[in-house]
């Protein structure tokens, strides 16, 4: 067995890297070596001991407490600063205390997509070559500079050009708009919800057999995998405003029974009726609060994640995860885009 030399890894390297948001372990701990111009496996020799390092494009690194101690050391960081950087440093991903190695990259991410970083953004910070986000979604909207990235680790299109498709823009506004009024765990709920209604109406499936000439378009030059996230974001961040309105309202206890059949009916009147059926599933757990007080609070407002989870979700929590409808499907290792 290969033993940890105690000597290696106590001192920060020479050169020092910026940190870019949402990144993955592997994507830094690969562009630190390159950075101080040194083999990855060179830099992995000063953590601890483990298997030979994985083009960070693949997965994510997972380390020991002991590995993720001698990796602050080494980027001249404390592990606070260092675990609130890169989200599969923090204690819920550590490897288990008394494992043999100090990292493993395992077939698949254990939470979150592995996604593309805007090479724009990844510039500013001193980086040329490709990093990699570790992110809830397969997908990632850089509103600076208009590029959509995904989960796809195609060289010839690693990004897509949002100046052609002005609606995701503000669609990722309203997004955040919605974040910033709902706080963060809540908005990331009624997202899923919206999600998990449009898959069940099979909205833009199939972006290729759209009606718009932009999906079609879009599909045939980056697939149809590719382009559908794309295609029905307008409408997740519409549909999501929509189910904001009520949820709003229902957890301050201001939403009567009244209005929410009104709500049914005008949003089902708005976005067409094949959302009606969803958005009655949806509601029936989503009732209003003042009607279970009403009733004696006793359990007629019915279950929701809301209620359920109610302290916060966890930062890779996928839109899967975290809706409370049954039809949304993300992408997993079957559906490696890349493969
Ligand atoms: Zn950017």
């Amino acid at each position: 067995m290969v033993e940890r030399d105690p000597w290696l890894g106590r001192r920060p390297l020479h050169l020092r890297l910026r940190f870019l948001q949402g990144e993955s372990t592997g994507s830094y701990v690969t562009r630190l070596a390159a950075r101080n111009l040194r083999p990855v496996e060179q830099l992995l020799a000063s953590v601890g001991v483990g298997p030979m390092p994985v083009e960070p494009q693949y997965t994510e690194m997972y380390v020991s407490r002991y590995a993720r101690e001698r990796l602050a050391n080494l980027s001249g960081c404390s592990v606070a600063e260092l675990s609130l950087r890169l989200v599969s440093l923090r204690d819920e991903f550590l490897m288990p205390d008394g494992s043999a190695d100090d990292w493993e990259w395992p077939w698949d991410a254990r939470a979150g997509f592995i996604v593309q970083a805007c090479s724009l953004c990844a510039a500013s910070r001193g980086t040329r070559a490709p990093a990699w986000l570790i992110l809830p979604d397969p997908w990632h909207v850089c509103l600076r500079h208009g590029r959509w990235t995904d989960n796809s680790r195609s060289l010839q299109r690693p990004y897509i050009d949002l100046h052609d498709h002005p609606g995701v823009v503000r669609a990722q506004q309203c997004l955040n708009r919605l974040r910033k009024r709902l706080g963060y765990a809540v908005a990331r709920w009624v997202e899923a919800d919206a999600l998990s209604v449009l898959t069940c109406v099979g909205y833009l499936e199939d972006p290729s057999r759209a009606t718009e000439q932009e999906w079609a378009v879009l599909a045939a030059r980056v697939g149809e995998q590719r382009a559908r996230p794309v295609a029905q974001f307008d409408m997740v961040a519409r549909l999501a405003w929509d189910m904001a309105w009520l949820e709003e309202r229902r957890r301050a206890g201001r939403l009567s029974t009244a209005e929410s059949r009104a709500w049914l009916r005008r949003v089902g009147r708005q976005r067409g009726f094949v959302f009606r059926e969803p958005l009655t599933h949806w509601i029936s757990g989503h009732r209003p609060l003042l009607h279970a007080r009403q009733a004696g609070g006793s359990g007629t407002g019915g279950p929701s994640q809301t209620e359920v989870a109610g302290q916060g979700t966890a930062p890779l929590a996928s839109l899967q995860n975290l809706t409370c409808l049954p039809w949304v499907r993300m992408p997993n290792e079957m559906d490696r885009l890349f493969l």
